[in-house]
Protein backbone atom coordinates (compact mmCIF):
# COMPACT_ATOMS: atom_id res chain seq x y z
CA UNK A 1 0.00 0.00 0.00
CA UNK A 2 1.23 3.43 -0.80
CA UNK A 3 1.55 6.08 2.19
CA UNK A 4 0.10 9.15 1.33
CA UNK A 5 0.92 12.52 3.60
CA UNK A 6 -1.67 14.52 4.01
CA UNK A 7 0.60 17.27 4.08
CA UNK A 8 4.04 17.28 3.30
CA UNK A 9 6.38 19.27 5.82
CA UNK A 10 9.31 18.33 4.02
CA UNK A 11 8.09 20.44 1.02
CA UNK A 12 6.74 23.58 3.08
CA UNK A 13 5.37 24.82 6.30
CA UNK A 14 2.18 26.12 4.66
CA UNK A 15 -0.65 24.52 4.16
CA UNK A 16 -0.48 24.32 0.59
CA UNK A 17 0.42 20.39 -0.09
CA UNK A 18 -2.81 19.05 0.55
CA UNK A 19 -1.34 15.78 0.33
CA UNK A 20 1.13 13.68 -1.56
CA UNK A 21 2.35 10.52 -2.56
CA UNK A 22 5.88 9.52 -3.27
CA UNK A 23 6.60 6.16 -4.31
CA UNK A 24 10.26 6.71 -4.47
CA UNK A 25 9.87 4.56 -7.72
CA UNK A 26 11.33 6.35 -11.08
CA UNK A 27 8.01 7.53 -12.71
CA UNK A 28 6.14 10.73 -13.45
CA UNK A 29 5.25 13.46 -11.36
CA UNK A 30 1.75 14.70 -11.43
CA UNK A 31 0.91 17.92 -9.96
CA UNK A 32 -2.50 18.73 -9.67
CA UNK A 33 -3.62 22.48 -8.67
CA UNK A 34 -7.20 23.17 -7.05
CA UNK A 35 -8.88 26.31 -6.06
CA UNK A 36 -6.52 28.92 -7.34
CA UNK A 37 -10.26 31.00 -8.02
CA UNK A 38 -11.76 30.37 -4.10
CA UNK A 39 -15.42 30.05 -5.46
CA UNK A 40 -14.80 26.92 -7.60
CA UNK A 41 -14.68 24.02 -4.43
CA UNK A 42 -15.03 21.04 -6.87
CA UNK A 43 -11.66 20.34 -7.54
CA UNK A 44 -10.71 20.61 -3.84
CA UNK A 45 -13.68 18.38 -3.24
CA UNK A 46 -12.54 15.66 -6.02
CA UNK A 47 -8.76 15.81 -5.08
CA UNK A 48 -9.59 14.54 -1.42
CA UNK A 49 -12.09 12.33 -2.95
CA UNK A 50 -9.22 10.66 -4.96
CA UNK A 51 -6.91 10.18 -2.01
CA UNK A 52 -9.35 8.51 0.32
CA UNK A 53 -9.72 6.13 -2.35
CA UNK A 54 -6.51 5.45 -3.09
CA UNK A 55 -5.14 5.01 0.66
CA UNK A 56 -7.18 1.75 0.26
CA UNK A 57 -6.07 1.18 -3.67
CA UNK A 58 -3.92 -1.66 -3.60
CA UNK A 59 -2.91 -1.00 -7.28
CA UNK A 60 0.96 -0.50 -7.97
CA UNK A 61 1.97 3.20 -8.03
CA UNK A 62 5.25 4.84 -9.81
CA UNK A 63 6.63 8.46 -9.44
CA UNK A 64 4.75 11.16 -7.25
CA UNK A 65 1.50 13.34 -7.49
CA UNK A 66 0.92 16.23 -5.47
CA UNK A 67 -2.34 18.39 -4.81
CA UNK A 68 -1.86 21.76 -4.05
CA UNK A 69 -4.16 24.43 -3.01
CA UNK A 70 -4.35 28.02 -4.63
CA UNK A 71 -6.04 30.87 -3.29
CA UNK A 72 -6.39 29.83 0.46
CA UNK A 73 -7.58 32.57 1.92
CA UNK A 74 -10.48 33.33 -1.00
CA UNK A 75 -11.12 29.53 -0.92
CA UNK A 76 -11.82 30.27 3.24
CA UNK A 77 -14.36 33.52 1.74
CA UNK A 78 -15.74 31.27 -1.09
CA UNK A 79 -15.25 33.91 -3.27
CA UNK A 80 -13.11 34.29 -6.77
CA UNK A 81 -10.42 36.56 -5.06
CA UNK A 82 -9.63 38.94 -2.42
CA UNK A 83 -7.93 41.95 -4.17
CA UNK A 84 -6.65 40.03 -7.65
CA UNK A 85 -7.33 37.22 -9.62
CA UNK A 86 -4.90 34.92 -9.05
CA UNK A 87 -4.81 33.54 -12.56
CA UNK A 88 -3.74 36.64 -14.15
CA UNK A 89 -0.98 37.82 -12.54
CA UNK A 90 1.69 35.04 -13.44
CA UNK A 91 3.25 36.73 -16.57
CA UNK A 92 4.98 39.32 -13.45
CA UNK A 93 7.42 36.56 -12.81
CA UNK A 94 8.60 36.48 -16.49
CA UNK A 95 8.04 39.83 -17.63
CA UNK A 96 7.89 41.93 -14.39
CA UNK A 97 5.18 43.53 -15.87
CA UNK A 98 1.47 42.18 -15.08
CA UNK A 99 -1.69 44.32 -15.53
CA UNK A 100 -2.65 42.97 -11.83
CA UNK A 101 0.08 44.63 -10.65
CA UNK A 102 -0.32 48.02 -12.69
CA UNK A 103 -1.92 49.47 -9.81
CA UNK A 104 0.56 48.94 -6.86
CA UNK A 105 -1.29 45.76 -5.85
CA UNK A 106 2.01 43.37 -5.73
CA UNK A 107 0.94 43.70 -1.66
CA UNK A 108 -2.17 41.88 -2.29
CA UNK A 109 -3.29 38.90 -1.01
CA UNK A 110 -3.12 36.94 -4.59
CA UNK A 111 0.59 38.53 -4.47
CA UNK A 112 1.58 36.59 -0.73
CA UNK A 113 -0.36 33.29 -2.49
CA UNK A 114 1.27 33.21 -5.68
CA UNK A 115 5.02 33.65 -4.08
CA UNK A 116 4.20 30.26 -2.03
CA UNK A 117 2.72 28.63 -4.84
CA UNK A 118 5.95 29.33 -7.33
CA UNK A 119 8.09 28.46 -4.35
CA UNK A 120 6.65 24.92 -3.33
CA UNK A 121 6.15 23.82 -7.97
CA UNK A 122 10.00 25.18 -7.52
CA UNK A 123 10.93 22.74 -4.45
CA UNK A 124 8.92 19.53 -5.95
CA UNK A 125 10.88 20.36 -9.63
CA UNK A 126 14.18 20.49 -7.54
CA UNK A 127 13.08 17.22 -5.67
CA UNK A 128 12.39 15.13 -8.50
CA UNK A 129 14.64 16.46 -11.02
CA UNK A 130 16.64 13.63 -11.08
CA UNK A 131 14.23 10.61 -11.42
CA UNK A 132 11.13 11.59 -13.10
CA UNK A 133 10.54 10.89 -16.45
CA UNK A 134 7.66 13.40 -17.12
CA UNK A 135 6.19 16.09 -15.47
CA UNK A 136 2.68 16.59 -15.96
CA UNK A 137 0.46 19.94 -14.51
CA UNK A 138 -3.40 20.11 -14.22
CA UNK A 139 -5.33 22.97 -12.99
CA UNK A 140 -9.03 22.48 -11.98
CA UNK A 141 -11.59 25.02 -12.56
CA UNK A 142 -15.08 25.21 -13.25
CA UNK A 143 -17.45 28.35 -15.04
CA UNK A 144 -20.05 30.71 -13.64
CA UNK A 145 -22.54 28.80 -16.91
CA UNK A 146 -23.89 25.59 -17.18
CA UNK A 147 -21.23 23.48 -19.39
CA UNK A 148 -19.63 20.31 -20.16
CA UNK A 149 -16.70 19.48 -19.35
CA UNK A 150 -13.70 20.62 -21.58
CA UNK A 151 -9.81 21.39 -21.68
CA UNK A 152 -7.83 24.55 -21.95
CA UNK A 153 -4.46 24.54 -23.62
CA UNK A 154 -1.77 26.00 -24.67
CA UNK A 155 -0.77 25.15 -28.40
CA UNK A 156 1.65 23.22 -27.81
CA UNK A 157 2.61 19.64 -29.39
CA UNK A 158 3.36 18.42 -25.98
CA UNK A 159 -0.01 20.00 -24.38
CA UNK A 160 -1.86 18.57 -27.22
CA UNK A 161 -0.82 14.96 -26.62
CA UNK A 162 -1.77 14.67 -23.22
CA UNK A 163 -4.74 17.14 -23.87
CA UNK A 164 -5.85 14.45 -26.63
CA UNK A 165 -6.31 11.77 -24.05
CA UNK A 166 -9.59 13.14 -22.81
CA UNK A 167 -12.99 13.20 -24.82
CA UNK A 168 -13.54 16.25 -24.06
CA UNK A 169 -13.59 19.80 -26.16
CA UNK A 170 -10.23 20.90 -26.21
CA UNK A 171 -9.80 24.48 -26.93
CA UNK A 172 -6.46 26.20 -28.48
CA UNK A 173 -4.27 29.32 -27.58
CA UNK A 174 -6.26 30.57 -24.70
CA UNK A 175 -3.02 32.41 -23.95
CA UNK A 176 -3.30 34.76 -26.48
CA UNK A 177 -6.52 36.18 -25.31
CA UNK A 178 -6.08 35.39 -21.40
CA UNK A 179 -3.35 36.93 -19.98
CA UNK A 180 -1.03 35.62 -17.10
CA UNK A 181 -2.44 32.08 -16.28
CA UNK A 182 -0.61 29.66 -13.88
CA UNK A 183 -0.56 27.14 -17.16
CA UNK A 184 1.09 29.44 -19.38
CA UNK A 185 3.75 30.07 -16.44
CA UNK A 186 4.57 26.52 -16.29
CA UNK A 187 4.48 25.97 -19.82
CA UNK A 188 6.99 28.97 -20.45
CA UNK A 189 9.01 27.00 -17.57
CA UNK A 190 9.03 23.93 -20.28
CA UNK A 191 6.97 21.67 -18.84
CA UNK A 192 3.23 20.39 -19.80
CA UNK A 193 0.20 22.18 -18.71
CA UNK A 194 -3.22 21.42 -19.20
CA UNK A 195 -6.42 23.21 -17.61
CA UNK A 196 -9.46 21.04 -16.55
CA UNK A 197 -12.92 22.95 -16.74
CA UNK A 198 -15.63 20.54 -14.96
CA UNK A 199 -18.83 22.45 -15.19
CA UNK A 200 -20.93 24.92 -13.42
CA UNK A 201 -19.10 26.59 -10.02
CA UNK A 202 -22.14 24.36 -7.86
CA UNK A 203 -22.93 21.95 -10.10
CA UNK A 204 -22.59 17.89 -8.59
CA UNK A 205 -21.66 16.72 -11.56
CA UNK A 206 -18.70 19.12 -11.78
CA UNK A 207 -16.81 17.33 -8.46
CA UNK A 208 -17.61 13.82 -10.46
CA UNK A 209 -16.37 14.85 -13.53
CA UNK A 210 -13.52 16.17 -11.76
CA UNK A 211 -12.42 12.85 -10.02
CA UNK A 212 -12.86 11.44 -13.08
CA UNK A 213 -10.50 13.30 -14.87
CA UNK A 214 -7.81 13.10 -12.23
CA UNK A 215 -7.80 8.63 -12.55
CA UNK A 216 -7.39 9.20 -16.38
CA UNK A 217 -4.55 11.36 -15.81
CA UNK A 218 -3.36 9.28 -13.05
CA UNK A 219 -3.55 6.60 -16.18
CA UNK A 220 -2.66 8.47 -19.00
CA UNK A 221 0.69 9.81 -17.52
CA UNK A 222 1.58 6.39 -16.33
CA UNK A 223 1.42 7.19 -12.78
CA UNK A 224 -1.54 4.10 -12.25
CA UNK A 225 -3.04 1.76 -14.49
CA UNK A 226 -6.56 1.63 -14.59
CA UNK A 227 -8.85 -1.27 -16.21
CA UNK A 228 -10.03 -0.89 -19.64
CA UNK A 229 -13.55 -1.40 -18.11
CA UNK A 230 -12.97 1.63 -15.04
CA UNK A 231 -11.32 3.67 -17.82
CA UNK A 232 -14.44 3.46 -20.68
CA UNK A 233 -16.53 4.27 -17.14
CA UNK A 234 -14.91 7.45 -16.61
CA UNK A 235 -14.58 8.29 -19.80
CA UNK A 236 -18.41 8.27 -20.10
CA UNK A 237 -18.37 10.54 -16.98
CA UNK A 238 -16.68 13.13 -18.64
CA UNK A 239 -17.93 13.37 -22.24
CA UNK A 240 -19.27 16.33 -23.68
CA UNK A 241 -22.90 17.24 -24.54
CA UNK A 242 -24.43 15.27 -27.78
CA UNK A 243 -23.89 18.46 -29.84
CA UNK A 244 -20.42 19.94 -29.17
CA UNK A 245 -18.25 17.94 -30.44
CA UNK A 246 -15.16 16.85 -28.45
CA UNK A 247 -12.30 18.38 -30.84
CA UNK A 248 -10.24 20.97 -30.78
CA UNK A 249 -11.34 24.76 -31.01
CA UNK A 250 -10.08 28.04 -31.51
CA UNK A 251 -10.97 31.46 -30.10
CA UNK A 252 -12.15 33.92 -32.77
CA UNK A 253 -13.19 36.56 -30.24
CA UNK A 254 -12.79 37.38 -26.79
CA UNK A 255 -15.14 40.56 -24.62
CA UNK A 256 -13.24 42.08 -22.27
CA UNK A 257 -15.06 43.64 -19.75
CA UNK A 258 -13.79 46.90 -17.82
CA UNK A 259 -16.48 46.66 -14.56
CA UNK A 260 -18.21 43.12 -14.25
CA UNK A 261 -20.57 45.23 -12.15
CA UNK A 262 -22.03 47.14 -15.69
CA UNK A 263 -21.71 43.83 -17.82
CA UNK A 264 -24.82 41.53 -18.04
CA UNK A 265 -24.76 38.77 -20.05
CA UNK A 266 -28.31 37.39 -21.08
CA UNK A 267 -29.42 34.62 -19.40
CA UNK A 268 -29.87 31.00 -20.69
CA UNK A 269 -26.48 30.90 -22.56
CA UNK A 270 -24.39 27.80 -22.00
CA UNK A 271 -21.20 26.97 -22.78
CA UNK A 272 -20.89 25.86 -26.81
CA UNK A 273 -24.27 26.87 -27.60
CA UNK A 274 -24.49 27.68 -31.26
CA UNK A 275 -24.44 31.62 -32.04
CA UNK A 276 -25.07 33.21 -35.35
CA UNK A 277 -23.33 36.42 -36.40
CA UNK A 278 -25.80 39.26 -34.74
CA UNK A 279 -27.18 36.92 -31.56
CA UNK A 280 -27.88 39.53 -29.12
CA UNK A 281 -25.37 38.67 -25.76
CA UNK A 282 -25.19 40.99 -23.53
CA UNK A 283 -25.60 44.27 -22.05
CA UNK A 284 -23.03 46.58 -20.86
CA UNK A 285 -23.57 49.95 -19.11
CA UNK A 286 -27.06 49.34 -21.07
CA UNK A 287 -25.94 48.83 -24.30
CA UNK A 288 -26.89 46.14 -26.13
CA UNK A 289 -23.88 43.56 -27.38
CA UNK A 290 -24.54 41.09 -30.16
CA UNK A 291 -22.26 38.51 -31.65
CA UNK A 292 -19.72 39.69 -34.24
CA UNK A 293 -19.07 36.78 -35.40
CA UNK A 294 -20.69 33.23 -36.02
CA UNK A 295 -19.11 30.31 -33.96
CA UNK A 296 -20.12 28.84 -30.43
CA UNK A 297 -20.27 31.04 -27.15
CA UNK A 298 -18.07 30.32 -24.73
CA UNK A 299 -17.64 30.74 -21.16
CA UNK A 300 -20.32 33.58 -20.44
CA UNK A 301 -19.31 35.32 -17.43
CA UNK A 302 -22.58 34.91 -15.44
CA UNK A 303 -21.23 36.53 -11.74
CA UNK A 304 -20.16 40.07 -10.65
CA UNK A 305 -16.63 39.16 -10.88
CA UNK A 306 -14.23 38.83 -13.53
CA UNK A 307 -13.24 40.44 -16.72
CA UNK A 308 -13.96 38.27 -19.41
CA UNK A 309 -17.31 38.77 -20.74
CA UNK A 310 -17.75 36.24 -22.98
CA UNK A 311 -15.59 34.17 -26.06
CA UNK A 312 -16.71 32.86 -29.41
CA UNK A 313 -15.02 30.00 -30.30
CA UNK A 314 -15.19 27.49 -33.60
CA UNK A 315 -13.51 23.82 -34.45
CA UNK A 316 -10.70 23.76 -36.21
CA UNK A 317 -10.17 21.54 -39.03
CA UNK A 318 -8.54 18.11 -38.70
CA UNK A 319 -6.17 19.08 -41.58
CA UNK A 320 -4.96 22.17 -40.07
CA UNK A 321 -4.22 20.42 -36.76
CA UNK A 322 -2.15 17.64 -38.85
CA UNK A 323 -0.17 20.23 -40.97
CA UNK A 324 0.72 22.22 -38.04
CA UNK A 325 1.72 19.24 -36.32
CA UNK A 326 4.23 18.41 -39.19
CA UNK A 327 5.33 21.68 -39.86
CA UNK A 328 6.45 22.47 -36.48
CA UNK A 329 9.13 19.25 -36.20
CA UNK A 330 10.37 20.27 -39.56
CA UNK A 331 12.71 23.18 -40.86
CA UNK A 332 10.54 25.27 -42.70
CA UNK A 333 10.50 27.59 -40.01
CA UNK A 334 13.89 29.58 -41.11
CA UNK A 335 11.89 30.25 -44.25
CA UNK A 336 9.48 32.73 -42.17
CA UNK A 337 11.93 35.48 -41.46
CA UNK A 338 11.98 35.77 -45.59
CA UNK A 339 7.87 36.78 -45.35
CA UNK A 340 7.10 39.87 -46.33
CA UNK A 341 6.92 42.53 -43.44
CA UNK A 342 8.71 39.60 -41.48
CA UNK A 343 11.45 41.04 -39.18
CA UNK A 344 13.45 39.15 -36.88
CA UNK A 345 13.10 40.52 -32.71
CA UNK A 346 15.19 37.68 -31.34
CA UNK A 347 15.79 34.07 -30.70
CA UNK A 348 12.53 32.91 -30.45
CA UNK A 349 10.18 36.03 -31.92
CA UNK A 350 9.46 37.91 -35.02
CA UNK A 351 7.77 41.44 -35.86
CA UNK A 352 5.18 41.73 -38.40
CA UNK A 353 4.42 44.88 -39.66
CA UNK A 354 0.80 44.69 -40.86
CA UNK A 355 1.19 47.48 -43.37
CA UNK A 356 3.29 45.27 -45.01
CA UNK A 357 1.90 41.83 -44.28
CA UNK A 358 -2.13 41.81 -44.76
CA UNK A 359 -2.97 38.20 -45.44
CA UNK A 360 -2.85 35.32 -43.34
CA UNK A 361 -0.39 36.54 -41.20
CA UNK A 362 -1.64 35.15 -38.20
CA UNK A 363 -2.57 31.78 -39.04
CA UNK A 364 0.74 30.77 -40.72
CA UNK A 365 2.50 31.84 -37.40
CA UNK A 366 -0.19 29.57 -35.95
CA UNK A 367 0.55 26.85 -37.99
CA UNK A 368 4.39 26.93 -37.08
CA UNK A 369 3.19 27.37 -33.02
CA UNK A 370 3.94 30.71 -32.49
CA UNK A 371 1.70 32.87 -30.00
CA UNK A 372 0.38 36.02 -31.74
CA UNK A 373 0.16 39.96 -29.74
CA UNK A 374 -0.94 42.79 -31.00
CA UNK A 375 1.92 45.53 -30.04
CA UNK A 376 0.17 48.19 -31.80
CA UNK A 377 -1.99 48.74 -34.52
CA UNK A 378 0.14 47.92 -36.84
CA UNK A 379 2.76 45.30 -35.57
CA UNK A 380 1.97 41.62 -34.55
CA UNK A 381 4.73 39.82 -32.02
CA UNK A 382 4.87 36.30 -33.00
CA UNK A 383 6.62 34.25 -29.68
CA UNK A 384 7.79 30.81 -29.90
CA UNK A 385 5.83 28.45 -27.49
ZN1 LIG B 1 -11.45 29.33 -12.46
Amino acid sequence: MQKIELTDKKINNNQRVRWSIETGKKGPVVVLFVGIHGNEPAGTKAVDQIAAKLKSDSRELIGAVYAISGNIQALDLGVRYIDTDLNRLWEFFQTGRSKAYQNGTSGSVEYGESLEIKETLEEILKKHKQKATDFVFADLHTTSSQSCAFILLNDTLSNREIARKFPVPQILGIEENIHGTLLSYINNLGYKAIGFEAGAHEDELSVERSEAFLWLLLHNSGVLVLNESEKINLEDSIQAHKGVPDTYYEVLYHKRVEDPRKFQMIPGFQNFDPIEKGTPLAYEYEKLITAPEKGRIFMPLYQKAGHDGFLIVRTVSPVWLELSSYLRKSSVHNFLKYLPGVTVNNERSYLVNLQVARFLVKDIFHLFGYRVSKIDADTLICYKR
